[in-house]
């Protein structure tokens, strides 16, 4: 079984892509290229997962609405977490 890992750029733009894919704000194209790349990246899978956790958390305080952007807040942190995820894959390398 071959594992071929992503490029950190690809990362980078699936990253971009994430927030607006969980705001249900994407085109469906967009989300298969996204879809594809997980199938492929490991650590933007966890990254995909914890980036959901936090959507739906922010979703639970305000049910009664559409899904609208995540705050500046929200971004912060998942800005750093998608650092955290890069950082260690540089480290595990
Ligand atoms: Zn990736």
């Amino acid at each position: 079984m071959k594992v071929t890992h992503e490029d950190s750029e690809s990362c980078k733009e699936v990253f971009a892509l994430l927030s607006d894919y969980l705001n249900l704000e994407l085109p469906p194209d967009a989300c298969r290229d996204i879809e594809r790349h997980l199938a492929g990246c490991p650590p933007c899978i966890e990254f995909a997962e914890s980036l959901r956790k936090t959507v739906e958390l922010c979703r639970q305080y305000r049910p009664a609405e559409l899904p609208g952007p995540l705050g500046e807040q929200a971004r912060e942190k998942l800005q750093r977490a998608y650092e955290k995820m890069l950082a260690a894959r540089q480290n595990s390398a």
